[in-house]
Parts: C-alpha cells; sequence; structure tokens
C-alpha cells in the first residue's frame, strides 16, 4: 500500500511514522508513505501558496494550482500506482481532508485497507485550498472528527495509521486487529498488586484464575 501526502508541512511526519509498528512497516516495505510540496510546484518566487479569499473572510486560502501540479506528480508517478491496461489505476482513492467531510471510522478503514493500493491524501491549511481542486480530482470528503484543526496533516496520520494496522503484516501475531481476536478495553500487566500512595491496586482476579473461557468472557464484556 502506497500513501502519498499532499502537504506543506511533511517534516511534521517524520517522528511519528518513524517510530514502532508504522515505522517497522515502512522499514519491512509493507507500507511506503511519499511527500509531496505544493510549494515545490509554485511559480511564486518566495515560493508562497496561500493567497486571500475571493468574497473576503478571515485567513488565507491555498491556490489550487501548485496543489494540482503536486496531486498531479503523486498520480503520475510511474512507481507508485499499479497502473491499469488504459494507463489509469483504478486501486487509487483521492481524500480530501475536512472538518465537514464524511466522517472516518474502522469500517471506512477495513474497505480501504482491501480496496485500493494507492491512497492519495491531500492535507489543508490555514482557511483550506480552493475548493475547484477538489471538484477537478473528485476526492472524497473525509473528517476525522466534529472539531477543527489548523491542518490536515494530524488527520492524514490518524488515517495513515488506522489504514495500515488493519494491512497483513503490519501487526504481529500479538497486536492483531480488535475484530479477529478477543480483546478488552480494559488492559493489565505487571505488578499484580500495584501500590501507590500506600493504596493497593489489584489486577482483576480472574485474569490470574487460569480459567481461559471465563477470561474471555469477561474480556467480551469489557468491550
Ligand atoms: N475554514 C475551514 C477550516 C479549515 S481547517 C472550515 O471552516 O471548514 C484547515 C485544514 O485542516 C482543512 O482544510 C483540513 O484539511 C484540515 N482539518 C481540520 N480539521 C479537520 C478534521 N476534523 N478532519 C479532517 N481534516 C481537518
Amino acid at each position: 500500500m502506497n500513501f502519498h501526502i499532499i502537504t506543506l508541512f511533511p517534516e511534521s511526519f517524520d517522528s511519528y511514522i518513524n517510530s514502532s509498528i508504522i515505522g517497522r512497516a515502512i522499514s519491512d516495505k509493507k507500507i511506503k508513505v511519499k511527500f509531496y510540496n505544493p510549494r515545490d510546484f509554485t511559480k511564486d518566487k518566495h515560493r508562497r501558496v496561500d493567497q486571500k479569499p475571493y468574497g473576503g473572510g478571515p485567513g488565507m486560502v491555498l491556490e489550487a494550482e501548485s496543489v494540482i501540479k503536486a496531486i498531479e506528480k503523486a498520480i503520475t508517478h510511474p512507481q507508485s500506482l499499479s497502473y491499469n491496461k488504459r494507463g489509469k489505476s483504478d486501486k487509487k482513492l483521492i481524500i480530501w481532508l475536512s472538518p465537514t467531510g464524511k466522517q472516518f471510522n474502522n469500517s471506512y478503514a477495513e474497505k480501504v485497507s482491501k480496496k485500493y493500493t494507492d491512497i492519495i491524501i491531500i492535507c489543508g491549511r490555514y482557511e483550506g485550498i480552493d475548493e475547484r481542486v477538489r471538484k477537478i480530482f473528485k476526492a472524497e470528503q473525509i473528517s476525522i472528527g466534529p472539531y477543527v484543526l489548523t491542518g490536515g496533516e494530524l488527520p492524514a496520520m490518524v488515517i495513515l495509521d488506522t489504514v495500515a494496522r488493519r494491512i497483513p503484516g503490519v501487526l504481529g501475531k500479538i497486536e492483531s486487529v480488535e475484530e479477529n481476536r478477543i480483546s478488552s478495553s480494559q488492559v493489565y500487566t505487571r505488578p499484580e498488586i500495584l501500590v501507590y500512595k500506600n493504596k493497593k491496586y489489584r489486577v482483576p482476579k480472574i485474569l490470574i484464575s487460569g480459567h481461559h473461557k471465563k477470561i474471555e468472557e469477561w474480556k467480551s464484556k469489557k468491550k
């Protein structure tokens, strides 16, 4: 699975995607992450890509042209997309991040991880990107939740992480995806008795009973 991220701030992804499970998925070549910065495609000599909005209002808007060129670069990258006979990739998804888009969730992530080989994620900044870009590429509007962030970089990382952990081989056996095992939202590890400010906090007895069936029942109840 290839993730193509259109962003003004590619460096903001570095520490997250290079750590832990996602970092391992990249070094094991289970996923690839590529960045395309609209600033690299602007004609402006100061590399400016934001402009005042038509109709007035607060903030700045990302201009269409440099974002279009960055997206074009992502979708015409010969090594990155799996092309069909007509030279078009029908396994690519273009996501337009927006606080008013369709709510992202586990079942959407599941569908995406099964159906596509390339996901292009367009991160807005400031007041957003010129709407005509979304129209041109027929991008799907996705929100990660009912709140407004300063940019699409965190949402892109949320989507990348959620989709990537569903790709076979990304999670180890022990860390496997929730639906395929009995997991619990409440988890415990050593020590069995934790002492904090003179008070003892015990692990639920059932978990140390060795009674596998009862433990599984307990875990399913805690879901
Ligand atoms: N003026 C816009 C908000 C822009 S926020 C409005 O009123 O809707 C700047 C950018 O951050 C957006 O273009 C989008 O890419 C990203 N963003 C902010 N909140 C988001 C959310 N909840 N989900 C997905 N993307 C979000």
